[in-house]
């Protein structure tokens, strides 16, 4: 039980009806995951005001808050930091998103994805002391922030407000454990050093994990046949003894059975399987031109509206299989059917929105000549 309440169903990539439209979630599917999810006895979900454009929140209250009695789920919802332009938006993106899902309390409320500018936004619209009062007065049970910078910023952020909050939502797996920019472990040092939660986000980093190289991909078989390789990131997380929710983004139905199998039979990583997945790691960083998440907030920020983490996809994937051309094939379709990534005007617009801190328009670069000359820096 203590392990198989931290599997947490992460609502940012639901499965699609149609796979460009972010908006078009398959709510017959979601419907079926939910009661799947349910009916062995999970009950978390986690949303946010910025989730499929602002439809996760409608998929669950159709599939969950309609459907389920109110005291059987938990939800947690997130404020778009970024968006708030006065110290009134507090309150009303609040009541928009109670409205959004058809609840009157949130269990958890977070203030979503502090960095460096958005810290600096969430205390000059006095966001901070906003939540503080939301858990007050009961609208939310527990409240903290999800956070996507350095372990510097996440010591002065707790040093200043760590005793108002319960949980910190951490980007959390074992490629980023000792990554010298994202800092996992340092982050997550400092969390359990001020008593608080750790709630995971990105166990498999976006998919990056679970789409390794074929040598990757057939280590993993020989070590053990069995398991998924997304089941031993999960186990990564959840095993952490401070880590109370693990969430993951599931948009298919076969991801929803294996990570509930992961949790029924819950196994702790031993000494071997952490040795292991640090080797693993380590291969994986090496294999990977852009650690981009595909989190896609960079792309509502971009007025070029360049798709990048499509091309960031591709890049990456070609990397794994260089002696493929049919990603160099892909890469000029997107570019004909959307905007070529070559129109990036380097305007910067888009580096605050980057969970993953790259520098996009760099590597966006990096990928134009990868495909061009088909040579890349990274093969
Ligand atoms: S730097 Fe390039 S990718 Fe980033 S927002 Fe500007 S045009 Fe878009
Ligand atoms: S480039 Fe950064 S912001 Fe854009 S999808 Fe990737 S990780 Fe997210």
């Amino acid at each position: 039980m203590k392990y198989k309440s931290k599997f947490g169903f992460g609502c940012m990539r639901l499965p699609q009806t149609d796979a460009d439209d972010p908006t078009k979630i398959d709510q017959e599917l979601f419907n079926e995951m939910v009661d799947i999810y349910m009916e062995k006895g999970f009950n978390y979900f986690d949303t946010s005001y910025a989730y499929h454009n602002g439809t996760s929140e409608l998929a669950i209250r159709k599939a969950v808050v309609e459907r389920y009695p109110r005291e059987s789920f938990k939800i947690c919802d997130k404020m778009p930091t970024w968006a708030l332009t006065s110290e009134e938006d507090n309150e009303k993106f609040m009541n928009e998103m109670l409205e959004r899902l058809g609840i009157d309390y949130f269990d958890v409320f977070l203030i979503h994805n502090v960095n460096i500018p958005w810290f600096k936004l969430a205390e000059k619209n006095n966001t901070i002391e906003y939540v503080k009062k939301m858990k007050e007065e009961g609208v939310a049970k527990k409240i903290g922030f999800s956070f996507h910078d350095n372990s510097k910023l996440l010591k002065e952020v707790l040093d200043k407000y760590g005793d108002i909050f319960d949980v910190v939502l951490l980007e959390l797996n074992y490629l980023d454990w000792e990554d010298p920019i994202i800092e996992a472990h340092k982050c997550y040092d400092l969390c359990v050093e001020h008593g608080l939660d750790v709630y995971v986000m990105e166990p498999l980093k976006g998919g990056v994990i679970v789409n390794p190289s074929e040598e990757i991909r057939n280590e993993f078989e020989k070590f053990n046949p069995d398991k998924s390789i997304a089941s031993f990131a999960i186990r990564f997380c959840a095993s952490l003894e401070h880590v109370k929710i693990v969430l993951s983004g599931m948009s298919t139905m076969e991801d929803l059975l294996d990570n509930c199998d992961t949790f029924e039979n819950f196994e702790v990583l031993s000494d071997d399987e952490n040795a292991f997945l640090k080797r693993m790691a380590q291969k994986l960083s090496e294999s990977v031109a852009v650690p981009c998440s595909e989190c896609g907030y960079c792309v509502d920020a971009c007025p070029e509206m360049i798709p990048i983490p499509e091309y960031f996809n591709l890049y990456n994937r070609s990397k794994n299989q260089p002696e493929s051309n049919i990603y160099r094939l892909y890469f000029h379709k997107l570019g004909d059917e959307k905007v070529p990534a070559d129109e990036c005007t380097y305007c910067g617009s888009c580096l605050d929105y980057c969970t993953q801190k790259i520098d996009i328009p760099e590597e966006l670069e990096n990928a134009c000549e990868h495909f061009e000359t088909g040579f890349s820096p990274y093969v």
